[in-house]
């Protein structure tokens, strides 16, 4: 899950990473009452989880005087599509130099790596496309609740040492806060010393609980649904709905689709042995996808029963055609309840997929 901007800034300056004195506002009409703990300038940055947030116009620079207007400005906006109904009012920081720092996952080697590059900014992806040794890169080992000296020494060479600091604490929140990314984007540094202008961070869904998260709120009211139901959902761009047990055979399914032209709308797993009722739960989930138009449902009956999947089909009663390729325990119970109905019955995946692709065609 992600976290805003100001929501990591709380938590990154809990850790001692400086970060820049602010308020956060959800109308134009508080700008003015929290003006007065500001010496400088501000900045309002939309809180708003797009990225290039300060490219689509969401940063804003203004003096005291004219920050109410710019609030009302910041607010009536959309950026990249997302309507302002927070902002985050900090003082403006002299930025002498901007840095990049951020903590994530090396998934292949299992470990995190730290990445420090000395032009932050904006434009750290072009950068880093152009100068991909701009980068410096740092593995740490799993093992390890601090990031080694000479680690930090090789990832800041030149830089200002304070950021060997900033590296470490930001370290410290990535363990503690089983992060998939920790991010400040610019680290800069200012006549008062090294500040966090940014911050990023993204929470393991798999972690939530145990980060006292009860409710994920970058799930869509389906995925939560399927959360609920202890499906493995994914919503695609396409629209054949796909249901599948083993996280295997809804794959092939997928691909088996691609392959023959058509698009999946989505990827479930109902796991094993789903009963009557999960299946009618996944069959509803599916069918309430404004762009799924049909419906491939490939389970193997193993611990799962065919006829029981066959009753939760018809309990469904969704009204885009079902696509049932039902095999092994109970199968020839569950083909006489669906028979005489308005359910296509094929014997293999191939002829399930082929006939989704055709029926949307
Ligand atoms: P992003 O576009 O969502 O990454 O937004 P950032 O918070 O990173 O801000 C974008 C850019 O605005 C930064 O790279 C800085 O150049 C500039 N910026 C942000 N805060 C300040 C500030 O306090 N002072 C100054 N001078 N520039 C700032
Ligand atoms: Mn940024």
């Amino acid at each position: 899950m992600k976290f805003l901007e100001y929501e990591a800034k709380k938590v990154f300056g809990e850790y001692g990473i400086p970060v820049p004195k602010s308020a956060l506002i959800r109308s134009p009409d508080e700008v003015s009452a929290c003006l007065d703990g500001f010496d400088s300038a501000v900045v309002l940055k939309a809180q708003v989880d797009v990225g290039g947030r300060g490219k689509a116009g969401g940063i804003v620079m203004a003096e005291k005087s004219d920050a109410v207007k710019a609030a009302e400005d910041l607010f009536s906006r959309e950026i990249r599509g997302v309507p302002v109904s927070e902002v985050l009012v900090e003082e403006r920081l002299a930025i002498a130099h901007e840095y990049y720092l951020s903590i994530t996952i090396d998934r292949s080697g299992k470990h995190p790596v730290i990445l420090f590059a000395e032009a932050g900014g904006v434009d750290i992806e072009s950068a880093a496309e152009e100068r991909p040794e701009a980068v410096r890169k740092a593995l740490v080992s799993p093992l390890l609740n601090e990031v080694p000296q000479f680690l930090i020494r090789d990832l800041i060479r030149g830089a200002p040492v304070e950021i060997g600091g900033v590296i470490n604490r930001l370290y410290h929140v990535f363990c503690d806060r089983d992060a998939l990314l920790a991010e400040i984007n610019p680290l800069v540094i200012t006549p008062a010393g090294v500040y966090a202008a940014d911050a990023k961070l993204i929470i393991d869904d798999n972690a939530l609980r145990r980060q006292g998260i009860s409710v994920n709120r970058d799930l869509t009211d389906r995925e939560r649904e399927a959360e609920k139901h202890g499906f493995s959902y994914v919503e695609l761009d396409g629209d054949i709905g796909v249901i599948g047990n083993g996280a295997g055979l809804t794959m092939s399914t997928l691909d088996l689709i691609d392959y023959h032209g058509g698009s999946a709308a989505n990827f479930l797993d109902v796991g094993g042995g789903a009963g009557r009722e999960r299946v009618m739960h996944a069959v509803r989930l599916v069918a309430g996808m404004p762009s799924v138009k049909v419906i491939i449902v490939n389970l193997l009956g193993g611990i799962t029963l065919c006829d029981e999947v066959a009753q939760g089909i018809i309990d469904a009663g969704v009204p885009q055609q079902v696509i049932v390729r039902l095999a092994g325990t109970n199968e020839e119970a569950g083909r006489r309840i669906l028979a005489g109905r308005d359910y296509l019955m094929v014997a293999s995946m191939e002829e399930a997929v082929r006939a989704g692709v055709e029926a949307v065609q």
